[in-house]
C-alpha cells in the first residue's frame, strides 16, 4: 500500500516529490522552511537581523576600521547579538562540527556580494587561520567554511596557504585596545608564499563574527606590511552592534 503522504507527493508533482525525499530544514531549529532557497523557517527568519551593508560600501564595517585600516570593502550578514538564534548557529559551527552552517550561509552571503561592485574585484577569500593546535583539537576552522560558502556562489578561491597564526591568543574581552592589539599584532605572520604574491591583489578575510575587530585588523597589517599597495576587505557572518 502506498503512503498517503507519497499520494499527496505525487498529485502536487515533482517538486512536491522532492520536498517530500528531501525535504527543506530550517538551518537554525530544523523544522521545514517553506519557501524554496530559504534557509530558515519564518519564525526564525523573523528572528535574525540581517544587515544590507553589501548595498552600501561606506557602512558600519568600513567605520569600524576607520583611522585603523582602509578597506576596499567590508560587510557582514547579520547583526549579532548575545543570546540569539544566530549566536546559537555561531556555537554550532565553531564548536560542534556543524561546518555546514558556514557553508550554506556563506554561500547566501556570497550571493548577495556579488551583486555588487567593490565586493566583485576581490580574488582572493582568505579565512582567519586558526593556531595548528587548535585546528588540529577542533579538526577544522569554522571560518575556512565560510569562505568555501563565499568561493561557491562567487567563483572566488579560497586561500589558505598565504597566512597562518603562529600564536594562541587568550580571551581578549578584558584587554584595552592598545594591549589587544599588542598581543595580535604577534599572533599572525604571513607565509613565504604569501609575503611574494599579494602585492595589489584584492584579497578578503574572512571571520564569523566581527567584534572589537583586533583579530582582522592584525591579520590585514600582515598583507599592508608586506604589500601597501594590495586592497583588502572584510567579510564576517555577524557584527555586533
Ligand atoms: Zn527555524
Amino acid at each position: 500500500m502506498v503512503p498517503r503522504s507519497l499520494l499527496h507527493a505525487f498529485r502536487l508533482g515533482r517538486e512536491g516529490l522532492l520536498d517530500l525525499l528531501f525535504p527543506r530544514l530550517c538551518l537554525s531549529c530544523g523544522l521545514r522552511t517553506l519557501a524554496e532557497d530559504a534557509l530558515f523557517c519564518l519564525d526564525c527568519q523573523s528572528q535574525l537581523h540581517p544587515a544590507d551593508m553589501y548595498r552600501f560600501p561606506d557602512n558600519e564595517v568600513a567605520s569600524r576600521f576607520r583611522g585603523r585600516i582602509e578597506l576596499a570593502a567590508g560587510a557582514a550578514l547579520y547583526y549579532y547579538e548575545k543570546g540569539t538564534r544566530l549566536q546559537q548557529l555561531m556555537e554550532r559551527l565553531k564548536y560542534r562540527g556543524e561546518t555546514n552552517i558556514g557553508l550554506s550561509l556563506g554561500a547566501y552571503f556570497g550571493r548577495l556580494l556579488v551583486e555588487n561592485e567593490p565586493f566583485r574585484s576581490i580574488e582572493w577569500l582568505v579565512p582567519v587561520p586558526l593556531h595548528p593546535k587548535k585546528q588540529a583539537l577542533r579538526g577544522y576552522n569554522q571560518s575556512a567554511w565560510i569562505a568555501r560558502g563565499l568561493s561557491r556562489s562567487m567563483g572566488i578561491p579560497v586561500r589558505e596557504d598565504l597566512l597562518v597564526r603562529t600564536r594562541e591568543t587568550d580571551s581578549q574581552t578584558r584587554k584595552g585596545r592598545h594591549e589587544r592589539m599588542q598581543n595580535m599584532s604577534a599572533a599572525f605572520a604571513l607565509t613565504p608564499l604569501g609575503r611574494q604574491m599579494t602585492a595589489g591583489h584584492h584579497i578578503a578575510l574572512v571571520d564569523d563574527v566581527l567584534t572589537t575587530g583586533a583579530t582582522l585588523e592584525s591579520c590585514a597589517l600582515k598583507f599592508k606590511e608586506a604589500s601597501p599597495l594590495c586592497r583588502l576587505s572584510m567579510l564576517t557572518l555577524g557584527m555586533t552592534c
